[in-house]
Parts: structure tokens; C-alpha cells; sequence
């Protein structure tokens, strides 16, 4: 690990001057405009690590300097000279500084709140996409040098490492990793902040706050991803759900002038972002991974102003009286004037009594390149015959000894893409198990035996195997909407022209009009993307009914 970003041009593979550009004469009269202009002195600091909704500095004369503070001494990030601005990703969000930043020589800065840079980016599209670009490689190269707030010391065999490892990524949150298996020092450091190797995972926000095992919300909450939200002013939409269809709904509500808020029991990105390559979606003919289009999209929610609140879930829809509020699960209520309800779908869950203990140690629900890190060299299970376990078994084929695919069907071809079924057959890694299933499995911490049923002959056989993949179906995440909605008899949410008059009779449709496209048996209340009843399981189907279904919230808010 480089202890700079700025200064290796060779790391960096030329992407220095898109990283940090030098604005023209032009562009900085059109910043300054915006903001004031201040004289700043060496050793002058101008927003400390942690610090919430930091403005943003172009140098105008002199050099800023971005600095890691760490005990006596601090580590250089990145430096600023005239043209060039400060910032990453997180002054769209409103989140704290991962670090400090200081004048390091007498000079000038033009300073902008985050209205004002917000303002900036939604109007000027030259310095939008300048900024923008500039501020995504910024997160990047933190991300690859580990340049957070945040220590996570785990170990590869805990499935609470690999749920916090896979929350920070998801939210590109940067972290530093300590492998308890690999690290000999790392006993010091437990020592440090008394804790012990039962503890793990431990994470340590911000070098001071330490939290054993914490689930995702203690860890959203320690770095505080929902802090600069304000959750109780009337949205003119709250949308459920940050997967590919609520996302897609905040970046078209945020850009139309909505005032708009997302509610995400997660991370961004849903089902999409466990997929290690989308191929079908339109615009990306060499694939692009469910975790990147998810990062672009949230990107794109927030330059538009969506606020997205992480890691709390949606509990009830209190339906019952204007304005409808969204219950949250620490008791808050988001009062709404429309809501889209966007929360998808889940992999169903094996009906094996144990397999929960093993979520994480052996059983997962999602195939991206951290759990392919996990199974190097091993024979790995990929249970299903839809698109997604064939994406999995040829993705996981890339680093694992075999893959077995196990099938309830005779085959593939009514569930599963041509393009896929050939890869699967024309790859000698993979092994296709028809009419077969799992039906035990065993180990201590970690899953080291699965027993599969061969049923068409009756045959079952143990392998000492140590990681299932469940790719077998979804079901919709619509138990929190009980009593108010009509759904369909697998708990899909119906809209529009599937609401029979007998639906919209049984809860009283009060409306002389029949509800719109995508909206739901409550006026003002849509669904889209995987948890609409009749919608298309696909990434660019959730992307459209997200999309339209905002000029059907604009149609209710103007009437
Ligand atoms: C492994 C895999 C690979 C796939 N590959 C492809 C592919 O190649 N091409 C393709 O077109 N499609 C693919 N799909 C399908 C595609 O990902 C889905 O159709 C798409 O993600 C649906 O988007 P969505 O936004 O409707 O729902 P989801 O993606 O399910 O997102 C729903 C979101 O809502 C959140 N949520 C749920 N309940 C609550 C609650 N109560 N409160 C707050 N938030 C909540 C969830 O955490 C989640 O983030 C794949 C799916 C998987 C699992």
C-alpha cells in the first residue's frame, strides 16, 4: 500500500489528471459566482475528519493539502494547487470527512456549501462531469488503499466478516482489513482496545468507537451514512427500496425537482448488486457488474439531491389517513405524499432446518467476487436452473476446482438463457446434476458436508463440499404492507389494470379514475421493479417501471 494518492502517476495509470484536474479561468469565474472567496494561512484547517456536510475548496492561490490524522503524525492523501478543488464522493451525500483538510501555504480558496455544490453540478453539465468523474476515481483510489475511517479486524471463517465486508463494499464505504488468520501483529492490537479474538468481527469506527459483531444498522450508524437526513419533513415521494427500480425512481424524481427520499433495509443496489456480471443490460455490451451499476446509480440519485437512508427497513405502510407514512424499524414514522414501493424480491431460503447457521460460512445467497475469493481451488454447489445460478456457476467456474449445478428439472432449456445453458455445457469446470437435490447438510463453523439426492434414481451421495450457492427463486418483500394493498396469491403487489373491480371494491378505491399504470390499490401508492405482480424479473425492467412511475407521482401531486 502507497501512503499518497496523488503523487504515483505510474499507480495511478493516467488517470491523475482526471482525478485531479486543473480548472480553466472560465470554469473557476463560473465556481466563484457561486461562493466567496477567502484568503486561507498555512497549517489553517479547513474541515477536520469526521466533520459533517464539509464545503467545497477551489485554490485560487496557494496548495490545500488532504491529510489522514493519526496520533502525532499525518499521512498525506492528495494536494491541491490553483484550478484544482477538494472533495470525493461523500459531499453529495452530506456524509463526514474520511479526513482533514489543511492550507499548507498562504492563499485563496473560493468555498461552497453542499447546496451550493449540489446546485452547481444539477446545472452546469461542463463542470458537472468534471467534478463528478473527479470525485468517483477520488472514492475509488480510497477504496483501494483502504483510506477510511474504519478498521474491520475479521477472519475468513466468520460469517459476520463477510456480512460487514460485503455492507461496507456495497455502500463504497473504504475500510482496512485485518485477517485474525493471516496478521500476527494483530494481537496488539486487540490488546490496544481490549478486545478478544471471540469478539470478531470488531470494527473500529474513527480509531475511537468499538463495536463486537455489530449488525449493519450499528455500523451505518457509527459512521454515521444517515446523519445529515432529516426523516421527518413531508416528502413529495418516499421510495422503499434502493435496487435497481428505486433507484432508478429517485434519480428521475430527484431530476424532475422532486423532494425525494429513499428508505433501504441495506446497501444500494438489491439482487442486482450480488450479480458478478449483468451481459443483458442495454448500453453495456461487455457486462458490467451488478455492484458497479449500482454504485453509478446511487451516484447519480445523489448528484441529483435524493437522500438515501441506509441499513433501515421499512417495518409498516400506515395506510389508513393522509399523508401515508413509511414505519420505520427504530420506531420513526417518514411521513410521505406518494410513495414507491420498489423492495423487490429475495432468493428463497432452503427448507433445511441448520442452513441458517451456515449463512455466510458456507451458504450463500449471491455470487459476487467475494465469496468467489472464498472457494478458490475448492468444489463449490450451485443449487437452481435460472439465469442468475447460471450466471453464478460460470462466474464461480473462474476460480473454483468444480462447480456442481444441482436441478430439481430434467434440464435447463425452460428456465434458463440459451447463451448461458451453452457456456454451462461447454465448460468442463461445471457438472450438471438433473433432478437432483440437497438434502442435508453438516459441519462445526463452517459448512464441510453436503448430502445430495439424485431423485430420479434414488441414489444420495456425501461430498465433503463447503460452499452452496442458493440461487432458487424469489419471493416478494411485501410482509410489511399487510392490510393495505391488494396482492396477488404468492404476495406480488398488483397495479393498475390487474386491479379486477372486485380488488379495487374489497378496499374501497375512493377515486372516480381506475388507477394508473404501476399504482397500487391505494391511491398515490405504486409498485415497480421485481415486487409488482406480472413484472419481468430483469435489471431494465425494474430501470422502466422506476422511471415511469415517477410521471404517474407528478400526475397525482399536480392534480
Ligand atoms: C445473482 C443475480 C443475478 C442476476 N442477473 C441478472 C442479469 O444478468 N440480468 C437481468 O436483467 N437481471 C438479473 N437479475 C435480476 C435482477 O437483479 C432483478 O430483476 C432486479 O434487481 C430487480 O430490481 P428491484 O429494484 O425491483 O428489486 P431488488 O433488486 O430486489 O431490490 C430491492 C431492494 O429493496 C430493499 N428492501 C427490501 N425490503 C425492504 C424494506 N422493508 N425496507 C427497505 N428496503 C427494503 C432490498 O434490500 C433491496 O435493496 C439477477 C438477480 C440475481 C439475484
Amino acid at each position: 500500500m502507497t501512503d499518497t494518492v496523488s503523487p504515483d502517476p505510474l499507480t495511478l495509470t493516467g488517470r491523475i489528471s482526471q482525478m485531479f484536474p486543473i480548472l480553466t479561468p472560465a470554469q473557476i469565474s463560473r465556481i466563484a459566482a457561486r461562493g466567496r472567496r477567502h484568503s486561507v494561512q498555512p497549517g489553517e484547517v479547513l474541515f477536520e475528519a469526521g466533520t459533517e456536510r464539509i464545503p467545497f475548496f477551489v485554490v485560487t492561490k496557494g496548495r490545500i493539502e488532504i491529510v489522514r490524522p493519526g496520533g502525532l503524525a499525518e499521512t498525506l492523501v492528495a494536494g491541491h494547487g490553483p484550478g484544482q478543488f477538494s472533495g470525493e464522493i461523500q459531499m453529495l451525500s452530506g456524509r463526514r470527512a474520511l479526513n482533514r483538510g489543511r492550507a499548507s501555504e498562504p492563499g485563496e480558496v473560493i468555498e461552497l456549501d453542499r447546496e451550493e455544490l449540489l446546485a452547481l453540478v444539477q446545472t452546469d453539465s461542463e463542470l458537472s462531469e468534471i467534478i463528478m468523474r473527479a470525485f468517483i476515481l477520488r472514492r475509488v483510489e480510497l477504496i483501494a488503499h483502504g483510506f477510511g475511517d474504519v478498521v474491520l479486524i475479521g477472519s475468513s471463517h466468520s460469517s459476520g466478516t463477510l456480512r460487514i465486508k460485503e455492507f461496507l463494499s456495497r455502500n463504497g464505504h473504504p475500510y482496512s482489513y485485518i485477517d485474525l488468520d493471516r496478521d500476527d501483529t494483530v494481537q496488539d492490537m486487540l490488546d490496544q482496545f481490549q478486545v478478544t479474538v471471540a469478539d470478531v468481527p470488531v470494527l473500529i469506527c474513527r480509531g475511537e468507537v468499538v463495536l463486537k459483531n455489530p449488525d449493519n444498522r450499528q455500523v451505518a450508524a457509527c459512521l454515521g451514512f444517515n446523519d445529515a437526513i432529516d426523516q421527518t419533513q413531508i416528502r413529495d415521494v418516499v421510495i422503499v427500496g434502493a435496487g435497481p427500480a428505486g433507484l432508478a425512481a429517485a434519480v428521475y424524481a430527484a431530476s424532475e425537482g422532486l423532494d425525494v427520499l429513499v428508505i433501504e433495509s441495506n446497501a444500494p443496489g438489491g439482487q442486482a448488486g450480488s450479480s458478478s456480471k449483468i451481459e443483458n443490460y442495454l448500453g453495456f455490451p461487455t457486462g458490467i457488474s451488478g455492484q458497479a451499476l449500482a454504485a453509478r446509480a446511487y451516484n447519480q440519485a445523489q448528484k441529483f439531491g435524493a437522500q438515501v437512508v441506509i441499513a433501515q427497513s421499512a417495518i409498516r405502510l400506515v395506510c389508513d389517513h393522509k399523508p401515508y407514512a413509511i414505519e420505520i424499524d427504530d420506531g420513526r414514522r417518514v411521513p410521505a405524499r406518494t410513495v414507491v414501493i420498489a423492495t423487490g424480491a429475495e432468493y428463497r431460503k432452503p427448507s433445511f432446518d441448520n442452513f441458517t447457521q451456515y449463512e455466510g460460512a458456507g451458504v450463500y445467497f449471491g455470487a459476487t467476487f467475494m465469496e468467489a475469493q472464498l472457494c478458490v481451488d475448492e468444489d463449490v454447489i450451485v443449487v437452481g436452473g435460472g439465469n442468475a445460478a447460471g450466471q453464478a456457476a460460470v462466474f464461480l467456474s473462474q476460480t473454483a476446482r468444480h462447480v456442481h449445478m444441482l436441478v430439481r428439472s430434467t434440464g435447463l432449456e425452460n428456465s434458463m438463457s440459451r447463451y448461458l445453458i451453452r457456456r454451462i455445457e461447454d465448460n468442463p469446470a461445471i457438472i450438471l446434476h438433473r433432478q437432483t437435490e440437497i438434502v442435508a447438510m453438516e459441519g462445526g463453523d463452517h459448512l464441510e458436508l453436503v448430502s445430495w439426492r439424485n431423485n430420479r434414481f434414488g441414489r444420495s451421495e456425501t461430498r465433503a463440499i463447503r460452499h452452496v450457492f442458493f440461487m432458487t427463486g424469489a419471493v416478494p418483500n411485501t410482509q410489511w404492507l399487510d392490510g393495505c394493498l391488494i396482492r396477488d396469491s404468492v404476495g406480488f403487489i398488483k397495479t393498475g389494470p390487474d386491479l379486477s373491480p372486485e380488488d379495487l371494491a374489497t378496499t374501497r378505491w375512493p377515486l372516480g379514475r381506475p388507477p394508473y399504470l404501476l399504482e397500487t390499490s391505494l391511491p398515490d401508492v405504486f409498485a415497480v421493479g421485481d415486487v409488482r405482480a406480472g413484472n419481468i424479473k430483469r435489471v431494465a425492467s425494474a430501470v422502466g417501471e422506476g422511471s415511469i412511475s415517477i410521471a404517474f407521482v407528478h400526475q397525482v401531486l399536480h392534480l
